[in-house]
């Protein structure tokens, strides 16, 4: 049963106005409306292919033999190719380019922010948007998912992209389990810096992400359809909801 939302859309568009500096902070369920399923969802990649997400993600995995990752990296760019930004990915770019956001913090790997116009994103996890070869090291920048389904089609079987200067295994730089997430200090001091936190269809289960929100005393508004990992206080409000939905609401109220 749907919960009504505890943070009225017109009360949320007055503090997004008020704010000096906003942040958003976005999860898997900002992009499920899109058509990307949660990996770890009813629907994700995970369930539905069997992908044990341990070693699909897993470095040491990885280096022994990639061919597992590229076959997960197979499907989820069959999945995400055509995918287009949701509403709420790109009121984001709107808010950020009329100076009412400093910047969106991501737990995704899909690219939807950047697509959908957003200019400061910092991707916790990574993304395909670049890539580095294992063996000479060389680093690919502004890559598409077309490029990717191009490189994984010519290779051997199982599919694998290869470095275009030496042959050896690329790896995107997304983050994998047993790696550092290099942009963690750049998001931590994006969010002590804010005075109102958008949380965005996370369940901040993960980390560390889900560190982020206690680092700061700043209004956090908490959007997302189920439970969230975070306990109650003065200066979070909870909205059990769709956010396409509800942020269309909180738009309105905005340009009103
Ligand atoms: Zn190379």
């Amino acid at each position: 049963m749907q919960k009504s939302p505890s943070l009225e859309p017109a009360r949320c568009a007055e503090l997004i106005r008020q704010a000096r500096s906003a942040v958003a902070l976005s999860g898997a369920g900002i992009s499920t409306a899109a058509g990307i399923p949660d990996f770890r969802g009813p629907q994700g990649l995970y369930v539905t292919r069997r992908y044990d997400p341990e070693k699909v993600f897993e470095i040491g995995w990885f280096r022994r033999s990639p061919g597992y990752f590229y076959e997960f990296s197979r499907d989820f760019v069959d999945t995400v190719k055509d995918i287009q930004p949701t509403f709420t990915h790109r009121w984001l770019a709107e808010l950020e380019q009329a100076g009412c956001l400093t910047g969106v913090i991501t737990q995704n790997i899909d690219i939807l922010h950047q697509l959908a116009g957003s200019r400061k994103v910092i991707e916790l996890h990574g993304s395909y948007r670049s890539a580095t070869c294992t063996g000479c090291g060389k680093r690919y920048a502004d890559l598409t998912y077309a490029w990717w389904e191009q490189a994984m089609a010519t290779s051997p079987t199982p599919p694998l992209a290869l470095c275009p200067a030496c042959n050896d295994v690329l790896k995107p730089d997304i983050v994998f389990f047993g790696e550092m997430v290099d942009y963690f200090p750049a998001a931590e001091q994006l969010v002590a810096g804010c005075d109102l936190l958008l949380v965005l269809g996370s369940s901040l289960q993960v980390t560390p992400a889900s560190f982020l929100p206690y680092q700061t005393q700043a209004t956090t508004v908490i959007v997302n359809r189920g439970t969230v990992l975070l306990p109650p206080s003065h200066h979070r409000h909870f909205v059990d909801g769709d956010l396409d939905a509800y942020f269309r609401e909180v738009a309105k109220c905005l340009s009103g």
